[in-house]
């Protein structure tokens, strides 16, 4: 009975049998759902198309073409695009997981060792995005970092259990990291949400867009700083995974308008008295205000709290 009121909410979508919601923005609303045939599970991004202006609707459009062009581990792949009279439905990989943000609701904040683990899968997106397929993401957040769980399955062999219990050199279990259905710990990260997006330069030809000579220097300029902006963006996550917070906030806009504007943010006494001196410093080279001076993404991949290496192969400690 679910299945058949859902399929009459969202006509075109035949395909797919509509499972619950897994978030929503502005304009849409993402759910799980099952491919009828295959079985394989998906989100669908359904976006409201009678509320929207001719601009917004080509906005999805553009979102579109860049999805598809994209193909990396640590980004959401795109499956379809179905165009019906009320809504788009942008159809893609599922993240089983949900959003980084509930994680860091959950244990309030990451240890430095897991927030490494995340943050540098989605440096190695932004690097694919940046210097591979010419795209400024332009809107990274908690909220558009998405993950499949992994879950630890102890060593199906009990005689190589036995052999390494015996062993007083191994006390772990070299067991393996399996994708998890959920419930699990964070494994790999997804980035995901297109929508404010922007290209760059052409795939193929890594030629500039529009038409090359021609150009205001101005767009010239905004293009130079457009990867920046990404950069920063990775600053304000790489910070609220390690202390729960965000660098800056404040209820009164034109005061937290002036506080980013300004590069004003602190580590603040007692959440970040135990984090190390190296993720500091990382954190100010992404939140540095003038862009020529701010990480790259090369640089950031090359720092020295980032190419640290956890005795517990970064994952979940
Ligand atoms: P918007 O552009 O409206 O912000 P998003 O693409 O960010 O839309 O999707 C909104 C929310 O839906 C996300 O923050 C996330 O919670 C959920 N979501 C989006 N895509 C997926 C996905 N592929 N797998 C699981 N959840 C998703
Ligand atoms: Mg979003």
């Amino acid at each position: 009975k679910m299945q058949r009121s859902k399929s009459v909410k969202y006509p075109n979508l035949h395909n797919y049998e509509v499972l619950e919601q897994m978030g929503e923005g502005a304009f849409s609303i993402v759910y799980k759902a099952r491919h009828v045939v295959t079985g394989d599970l998906v989100a669908v991004k359904v976006l409201r198309k009678f509320q929207m202006d001719q601009s917004q609707k080509q906005a999805v459009l553009k979102e579109v073409t860049i999805m598809r062009q994209l193909n990396h581990l640590n980004i959401v792949r795109f499956i379809e695009f179905i165009d019906s009279s009320d809504y788009y439905y942008i159809v893609q990989e599922l993240a089983i997981g949900g959003e980084i943000f509930t994680a860091i609701v959950k244990y309030t904040y990451l240890s430095e060792d897991l927030a490494r683990h995340v943050i540098v899968q989605v440096a190695h997106a932004i690097r694919y995005l940046h210097e591979e397929v010419g795209i400024v993401h332009r809107d990274i957040k908690p909220e558009n970092l998405l993950y499949q769980p992994i879950e630890f399955r102890p060593s199906a062999n009990p005689a190589a259990k036995l052999r390494r219990s015996d062993d007083p050199n191994t006390k772990r279990d070299e067991g393996e990291f399996i994708p998890g259905v959920g419930g699990g710990e964070i494994g790999i990260v997804k980035l995901a949400d297109f929508g404010l997006s922007k290209q760059i330069w052409e795939h193929n030809t890594k030629t500039p867009c529009g038409t090359v000579g021609y150009t205001a220097p101005e767009i010239v300029r905004d293009e130079r700083y457009s990867k920046e902006v990404d950069m920063w963006a990775i600053g304000c996550v790489l910070y609220t995974l390690l202390c729960g917070f965000p660098p800056f906030y404040d209820e009164r806009i034109e005061i937290l308008t002036e506080k980013v504007a300004k590069g004003e943010f602190t580590f603040l006494s007692p959440w970040w008295d135990e984090i190390s001196l190296e993720a500091k410093n990382c954190v100010s080279r992404l939140l540095t205000v003038d862009p020529l001076q701010r990480y790259t993404i090369d640089e950031f991949l090359r720092d020295p709290w980032v190419t640290k290496v956890s005795i517990t192969h970064g994952i979940n400690n």
